[in-house]
């Protein structure tokens, strides 16, 4: 097996963003352990805030802080990978971090007010304009939206509740069997998908007693591009994934048993899986990527590496009482980067 690898940073970017205090934590009087120096892409935390105790700074490809617009984290960090996914090239964003740091705020976001519009809502209105703005070429757009829980794989574009399986074949790559691809004509097409697996999600959840936070989610568009050029027609297929992650939370803190054992050990193989596929990505000596220890990390196994663009956003929040996970998620993240 050959294992190609993202060969510059273009292709792998980690990102960290902190969200601002809220209100809560301002009222509980709660002190911000987190500063954000964005120029020099550091994240400095003191623990505590202690005077005493030793400054801890991580530095990545970028960083964004609290005062940070959605529209601002849509051009740093979407907006390349969605251009290249017009242009016949796979593309995942993944939104990782503890339960409540803005994972969701970030790949979705509110669609009002319209500027707090997250990731997926402004790559659906940028690839449309994009179609309209090209002359000469036809697209094919087809998005489809799966959840995965305990491994299981669930399609939340279909009424149909029963799990997924994972193929393989030869000239296709991995696959999910029966998945649902809906053929969408313009933007709000594509919101409307988007909206309805968002409503199937949350009724799934209540019958499983399970919450956003216990599964991924993966919004997948996939831009079909047929060009003719000098009376030839050239095809271009490029796939872009949108990842809400499971958070990223100790669940053993939780001294969990039973069912919400079994959700932890699921969610910290996958997240665990996903940090060893990519950190053997970025290094040149590693010959071996574990795509296969999880679900997750097979099902984007053509969209992550070789020829693909891939971003991670970290989310933290800024509080002294996350302090030990805001230290192991951007620990997570530097080993990505
Ligand atoms: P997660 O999906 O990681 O559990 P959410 O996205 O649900 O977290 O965010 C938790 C809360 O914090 C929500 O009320 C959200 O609106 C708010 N929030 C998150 N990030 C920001 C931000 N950058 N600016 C303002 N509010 C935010
Ligand atoms: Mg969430």
């Amino acid at each position: 097996m050959t294992v190609e690898k993202n060969k510059n940073s273009d292709c792998f970017k980690v990102a960290v963003r902190c969200r601002p205090l809220s209100n809560i934590e301002i009222q509980d009087g709660r002190d911000s352990v987190v500063s954000v120096n964005s120029q020099r892409g550091e994240i400095l935390i003191k623990p505590n805030n202690d005077p005493a105790e030793r400054l801890i700074i991580f530095t990545f490809d970028e960083v964004l802080g609290p005062d940070t617009q959605q529209d601002t984290v849509y051009q740093s960090i979407a907006y390349p990978i969605v251009e290249s996914a017009l242009e016949g090239y796979n593309g995942t964003i993944f939104a990782y971090g503890q339960t409540g740091t803005g994972k969701t705020h970030t790949i979705q976001g509110k669609n009002d007010p319209i500027c707090e519009r997250g990731i997926i809502p402004r790559s659906f209105e940028h690839i449309f304009r994009s179609i309209k703005g090209t002359s000469n070429t036809q697209f094919l757009v087809y998005a489809s939206f799966i959840e995965i829980y305990n491994e299981e794989i669930r399609d939340l574009l279909s009424n149909n509740s029963k799990h997924l399986q994972l193929r393989e074949k030869p000239e296709t790559g991995v696959f999910v069997k029966d998945l649902t691809s809906f053929l969408v004509q313009n933007e709000q097409e594509l919101n409307n998908k988007f909206m309805q697996g968002i409503q199937n999600r949350i009724v799934g959840q209540t019958k499983m007693s399970s919450c956003s936070s216990r599964s991924h989610s993966i919004f997948s568009v996939t831009i079909e591009k047929c060009e003719v050029l000098n009376g030839e027609s050239h095809v271009k297929v490029g796939k872009l994934n949108l990842v809400d992650l499971a958070g990223s939370e100790r669940q053993s803190k939780t001294q969990a048993t039973g069912s919400r054992l079994k959700e932890a050990v699921h969610i910290n193989l996958s997240l665990s899986t996903l940090g060893n596929v990519i950190s053997s990505l970025v290094d040149p000596k590693a010959t071996y990527i574990p795509y296969r220890d999880s679900k997750l990390t097979r099902i984007l196994q053509d969209s992550l590496g070789g020829n693909t663009k891939t971003a991670m956003i970290a989310n933290i929040g800024p509080a002294d009482y996350n302090c030990d996970e805001t230290i192991s998620t951007l620990r997570y993240a530097h080993r990505a980067k």
